[in-house]
Protein backbone atom coordinates (compact mmCIF):
# COMPACT_ATOMS: atom_id res chain seq x y z
CA UNK A 1 0.00 0.00 0.00
CA UNK A 2 1.07 3.68 -0.66
CA UNK A 3 0.49 6.70 1.59
CA UNK A 4 -1.47 9.13 -0.35
CA UNK A 5 -1.17 12.81 -0.07
CA UNK A 6 -3.69 14.73 2.49
CA UNK A 7 -7.01 15.00 1.34
CA UNK A 8 -6.83 12.30 -0.79
CA UNK A 9 -9.17 9.65 0.27
CA UNK A 10 -9.34 5.97 -0.66
CA UNK A 11 -10.79 2.81 1.10
CA UNK A 12 -8.77 1.93 4.12
CA UNK A 13 -8.64 -1.50 3.56
CA UNK A 14 -10.19 -2.81 0.86
CA UNK A 15 -10.46 -6.41 1.92
CA UNK A 16 -12.52 -6.08 5.08
CA UNK A 17 -16.03 -6.71 5.04
CA UNK A 18 -16.71 -5.97 8.61
CA UNK A 19 -18.76 -2.50 7.81
CA UNK A 20 -15.52 -0.22 7.12
CA UNK A 21 -18.06 2.77 5.53
CA UNK A 22 -20.93 1.66 7.07
CA UNK A 23 -22.82 4.88 8.66
CA UNK A 24 -21.84 5.78 12.08
CA UNK A 25 -23.95 5.54 14.67
CA UNK A 26 -25.01 7.91 17.50
CA UNK A 27 -25.46 6.96 20.92
CA UNK A 28 -27.71 8.18 23.84
CA UNK A 29 -26.04 9.94 26.73
CA UNK A 30 -24.26 7.69 29.34
CA UNK A 31 -26.63 8.46 32.05
CA UNK A 32 -29.62 6.69 30.53
CA UNK A 33 -27.15 3.24 30.72
CA UNK A 34 -24.93 3.73 33.43
CA UNK A 35 -25.25 3.25 37.66
CA UNK A 36 -23.70 5.80 39.63
CA UNK A 37 -20.59 3.33 40.21
CA UNK A 38 -20.36 3.80 36.56
CA UNK A 39 -19.95 0.29 35.57
CA UNK A 40 -23.41 -1.44 36.47
CA UNK A 41 -25.43 -1.58 32.60
CA UNK A 42 -28.82 -1.37 32.48
CA UNK A 43 -29.96 -1.90 28.73
CA UNK A 44 -29.66 -4.42 26.20
CA UNK A 45 -25.97 -4.95 25.38
CA UNK A 46 -26.84 -4.90 22.03
CA UNK A 47 -27.72 -1.34 21.79
CA UNK A 48 -24.34 -0.03 23.40
CA UNK A 49 -20.95 0.95 21.96
CA UNK A 50 -18.31 -1.91 23.56
CA UNK A 51 -20.97 -4.35 23.72
CA UNK A 52 -20.81 -6.53 20.16
CA UNK A 53 -22.32 -9.31 19.64
CA UNK A 54 -19.98 -12.13 20.60
CA UNK A 55 -20.35 -13.69 16.91
CA UNK A 56 -18.93 -10.87 14.91
CA UNK A 57 -15.89 -9.74 17.94
CA UNK A 58 -12.57 -10.81 17.72
CA UNK A 59 -10.84 -10.92 20.83
CA UNK A 60 -8.95 -7.83 21.63
CA UNK A 61 -5.51 -9.74 21.98
CA UNK A 62 -5.94 -11.21 18.61
CA UNK A 63 -5.96 -7.43 16.95
CA UNK A 64 -4.23 -7.60 13.51
CA UNK A 65 -1.52 -5.52 12.39
CA UNK A 66 -3.87 -3.63 10.32
CA UNK A 67 -5.82 -2.70 13.93
CA UNK A 68 -2.80 -2.20 15.13
CA UNK A 69 -1.59 0.21 11.89
CA UNK A 70 -4.33 2.30 11.56
CA UNK A 71 -5.65 0.27 8.68
CA UNK A 72 -8.88 -0.30 9.90
CA UNK A 73 -11.84 1.53 10.75
CA UNK A 74 -14.10 -1.24 11.65
CA UNK A 75 -13.94 -0.63 15.24
CA UNK A 76 -15.11 3.28 15.23
CA UNK A 77 -18.28 5.42 16.16
CA UNK A 78 -18.71 9.05 16.15
CA UNK A 79 -17.61 10.85 19.37
CA UNK A 80 -20.31 12.41 21.22
CA UNK A 81 -20.34 15.23 19.32
CA UNK A 82 -20.51 13.99 15.95
CA UNK A 83 -16.74 15.46 14.98
CA UNK A 84 -14.25 12.81 14.93
CA UNK A 85 -13.69 9.00 15.69
CA UNK A 86 -13.27 6.99 18.03
CA UNK A 87 -13.00 3.57 19.12
CA UNK A 88 -16.66 2.19 19.90
CA UNK A 89 -15.15 1.14 23.49
CA UNK A 90 -14.11 4.59 24.60
CA UNK A 91 -17.72 6.32 23.97
CA UNK A 92 -19.57 5.80 27.34
CA UNK A 93 -15.92 6.65 29.32
CA UNK A 94 -15.57 9.80 27.15
CA UNK A 95 -19.39 10.85 27.89
CA UNK A 96 -18.15 10.51 31.61
CA UNK A 97 -15.13 12.62 31.20
CA UNK A 98 -17.20 15.45 29.43
CA UNK A 99 -19.95 15.21 31.86
CA UNK A 100 -17.39 15.63 34.97
CA UNK A 101 -15.71 18.38 33.30
CA UNK A 102 -19.32 19.94 32.13
CA UNK A 103 -20.12 19.49 36.02
CA UNK A 104 -16.54 21.65 36.67
CA UNK A 105 -17.74 24.94 34.30
CA UNK A 106 -15.72 23.54 31.15
CA UNK A 107 -16.56 22.14 27.40
CA UNK A 108 -14.45 19.53 26.65
CA UNK A 109 -14.07 19.01 23.03
CA UNK A 110 -11.54 16.84 21.17
CA UNK A 111 -8.48 18.42 18.83
CA UNK A 112 -8.03 14.73 17.59
CA UNK A 113 -9.83 11.16 18.19
CA UNK A 114 -8.86 8.31 15.64
CA UNK A 115 -6.15 8.91 12.65
CA UNK A 116 -5.68 6.64 10.07
CA UNK A 117 -2.40 5.78 8.51
CA UNK A 118 -2.97 7.94 5.26
CA UNK A 119 -3.28 10.96 7.64
CA UNK A 120 -0.17 10.29 9.20
CA UNK A 121 1.89 9.20 6.76
CA UNK A 122 1.03 12.83 4.99
CA UNK A 123 2.34 14.57 8.01
CA UNK A 124 4.95 12.24 8.22
CA UNK A 125 6.26 13.28 4.65
CA UNK A 126 4.91 16.71 4.95
CA UNK A 127 7.58 16.85 7.34
CA UNK A 128 10.11 14.98 5.97
CA UNK A 129 9.73 16.57 2.76
CA UNK A 130 10.24 20.55 4.23
CA UNK A 131 6.65 21.38 3.61
CA UNK A 132 5.83 21.41 6.97
CA UNK A 133 8.34 22.66 9.70
CA UNK A 134 9.91 20.50 12.20
CA UNK A 135 9.79 22.43 15.52
CA UNK A 136 13.67 21.87 18.04
CA UNK A 137 12.99 21.63 21.62
CA UNK A 138 11.31 25.27 21.88
CA UNK A 139 9.31 24.99 19.22
CA UNK A 140 11.19 27.28 16.65
CA UNK A 141 11.40 25.44 13.31
CA UNK A 142 15.06 23.76 12.35
CA UNK A 143 16.75 23.68 9.75
CA UNK A 144 16.16 20.33 8.36
CA UNK A 145 18.82 20.69 5.63
CA UNK A 146 21.98 20.52 8.16
CA UNK A 147 20.54 17.70 9.12
CA UNK A 148 21.29 13.75 8.54
CA UNK A 149 18.78 11.46 7.45
CA UNK A 150 18.72 9.72 10.92
CA UNK A 151 19.18 13.11 12.70
CA UNK A 152 15.80 14.25 10.91
CA UNK A 153 14.04 11.08 11.93
CA UNK A 154 15.21 12.03 15.53
CA UNK A 155 13.81 15.68 15.06
CA UNK A 156 10.63 14.70 13.58
CA UNK A 157 9.66 12.30 16.30
CA UNK A 158 9.83 14.20 18.93
CA UNK A 159 6.92 15.66 17.81
CA UNK A 160 5.25 13.41 15.05
CA UNK A 161 4.37 9.52 15.62
CA UNK A 162 6.20 7.15 12.55
CA UNK A 163 3.15 5.85 10.51
CA UNK A 164 1.44 3.05 11.65
CA UNK A 165 3.46 3.60 15.54
CA UNK A 166 0.59 6.85 16.58
CA UNK A 167 -1.66 5.73 19.32
CA UNK A 168 -4.58 7.80 17.35
CA UNK A 169 -4.68 4.61 15.07
CA UNK A 170 -6.31 2.63 17.55
CA UNK A 171 -8.89 5.27 18.24
CA UNK A 172 -8.04 4.32 22.29
CA UNK A 173 -6.55 8.08 22.35
CA UNK A 174 -7.56 11.53 21.86
CA UNK A 175 -6.36 14.71 22.15
CA UNK A 176 -8.82 16.97 24.23
CA UNK A 177 -8.95 21.20 25.00
CA UNK A 178 -11.61 23.40 26.73
CA UNK A 179 -13.36 24.80 24.21
CA UNK A 180 -14.86 27.29 26.77
CA UNK A 181 -11.06 28.65 27.33
CA UNK A 182 -10.33 30.08 23.78
CA UNK A 183 -11.70 33.81 23.35
CA UNK A 184 -13.35 34.82 20.22
CA UNK A 185 -11.67 34.19 16.89
CA UNK A 186 -9.25 32.16 18.98
CA UNK A 187 -8.37 28.06 17.71
CA UNK A 188 -6.65 25.30 19.94
CA UNK A 189 -2.99 25.08 19.13
CA UNK A 190 -2.05 21.88 20.83
CA UNK A 191 1.33 23.77 22.63
CA UNK A 192 2.48 23.31 26.29
CA UNK A 193 2.38 27.11 26.61
CA UNK A 194 -1.61 26.79 26.55
CA UNK A 195 -1.89 24.72 29.49
CA UNK A 196 0.99 26.16 31.75
CA UNK A 197 0.04 29.33 33.85
CA UNK A 198 -1.71 32.15 31.59
CA UNK A 199 -2.69 29.99 29.34
CA UNK A 200 -6.36 29.47 27.91
CA UNK A 201 -6.42 25.97 29.07
CA UNK A 202 -4.72 26.40 32.58
CA UNK A 203 -7.78 25.79 34.45
CA UNK A 204 -8.89 23.10 32.62
CA UNK A 205 -5.42 20.84 33.03
CA UNK A 206 -5.18 22.24 36.59
CA UNK A 207 -8.94 20.47 36.84
CA UNK A 208 -8.17 17.72 34.97
CA UNK A 209 -4.97 16.62 37.01
CA UNK A 210 -7.37 16.03 40.07
CA UNK A 211 -9.83 14.43 37.58
CA UNK A 212 -6.83 11.69 36.47
CA UNK A 213 -6.29 10.98 39.84
CA UNK A 214 -9.67 10.64 41.32
CA UNK A 215 -12.22 7.84 42.05
CA UNK A 216 -14.38 8.93 39.00
CA UNK A 217 -11.95 8.53 36.49
CA UNK A 218 -12.91 5.53 34.19
CA UNK A 219 -9.48 5.17 33.05
CA UNK A 220 -7.75 7.83 31.31
CA UNK A 221 -4.55 9.01 31.66
CA UNK A 222 -1.29 10.57 30.38
CA UNK A 223 1.11 8.49 28.27
CA UNK A 224 3.15 12.18 27.70
CA UNK A 225 3.06 13.19 31.07
CA UNK A 226 6.58 13.98 31.12
CA UNK A 227 10.00 13.88 29.04
CA UNK A 228 11.24 10.64 29.12
CA UNK A 229 13.64 11.06 26.19
CA UNK A 230 11.19 10.21 23.55
CA UNK A 231 8.15 12.19 22.41
CA UNK A 232 7.79 15.64 23.71
CA UNK A 233 5.22 16.01 26.84
CA UNK A 234 1.78 16.36 25.71
CA UNK A 235 -0.71 17.50 28.54
CA UNK A 236 -3.83 17.10 26.18
CA UNK A 237 -2.99 13.63 24.80
CA UNK A 238 -5.14 11.27 27.17
CA UNK A 239 -5.29 7.34 26.82
CA UNK A 240 -8.03 5.09 27.30
CA UNK A 241 -6.07 2.57 29.86
CA UNK A 242 -8.08 -0.54 30.04
CA UNK A 243 -8.55 -0.59 25.74
CA UNK A 244 -5.16 1.04 24.78
CA UNK A 245 -2.74 -0.91 27.05
CA UNK A 246 -4.24 -4.18 24.74
CA UNK A 247 -3.42 -2.59 21.98
CA UNK A 248 0.10 -1.60 23.12
CA UNK A 249 0.85 -5.50 24.20
CA UNK A 250 -0.11 -6.57 21.06
CA UNK A 251 1.56 -3.62 19.35
CA UNK A 252 5.48 -5.25 19.05
CA UNK A 253 8.51 -4.00 16.99
CA UNK A 254 8.21 -7.33 14.77
CA UNK A 255 4.46 -6.28 14.08
CA UNK A 256 5.51 -2.61 13.16
CA UNK A 257 8.64 -3.93 11.12
CA UNK A 258 6.49 -6.27 9.12
CA UNK A 259 3.90 -3.94 8.67
CA UNK A 260 6.00 -0.67 7.43
CA UNK A 261 7.35 -3.02 5.31
CA UNK A 262 4.12 -3.51 2.86
CA UNK A 263 4.49 0.68 2.64
CA UNK A 264 5.72 3.52 1.50
CA UNK A 265 6.51 6.73 3.55
CA UNK A 266 9.47 8.93 3.05
CA UNK A 267 12.89 8.12 5.16
CA UNK A 268 11.61 4.39 5.12
CA UNK A 269 15.57 2.98 4.75
CA UNK A 270 17.02 4.59 7.82
CA UNK A 271 13.50 4.22 9.90
CA UNK A 272 13.92 0.47 8.99
CA UNK A 273 17.69 0.36 10.05
CA UNK A 274 16.75 1.71 12.89
CA UNK A 275 13.69 0.62 14.10
CA UNK A 276 14.59 -1.31 17.32
CA UNK A 277 15.74 1.63 18.79
CA UNK A 278 13.21 4.05 17.65
CA UNK A 279 10.33 1.78 18.62
CA UNK A 280 11.84 1.72 22.59
CA UNK A 281 12.29 5.35 22.34
CA UNK A 282 9.39 6.88 20.58
CA UNK A 283 6.60 4.19 20.60
CA UNK A 284 6.81 2.63 24.23
CA UNK A 285 5.14 4.31 27.02
CA UNK A 286 4.36 3.35 30.30
CA UNK A 287 0.80 1.05 30.68
CA UNK A 288 -1.90 3.13 32.28
CA UNK A 289 -3.68 1.67 35.64
CA UNK A 290 -6.79 0.14 34.72
CA UNK A 291 -9.44 0.94 37.60
CA UNK A 292 -10.79 -2.63 38.88
CA UNK A 293 -14.28 -2.96 37.80
ZN1 LIG B 1 -2.37 13.06 20.58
Amino acid sequence: MQCVPSGTQKPLHESNSTGLNRERKTFPRIGAFYSRGGQTLTQSADNIPGKRPADDSPALETLTPEQLCGRDESALVSCPWGSGLIHRDLYHPLMRLAEAAEGAGFTLKLASGYRGFDRQCAIWNAKAGGARPVLDEQGAPLDTAALDELALVHAILRWSALPGSSRHHWGTDIDVYDAGGLAEGETVQLTRRESEPGGPFEAFHDWLDGYLTGPDNPGFYRPYDRDRGGVSPEPWHLSYAPLANRYARAMTPEVLANYLQTESFALKETVMAHLPELFQRYVTVPPGPEPSL
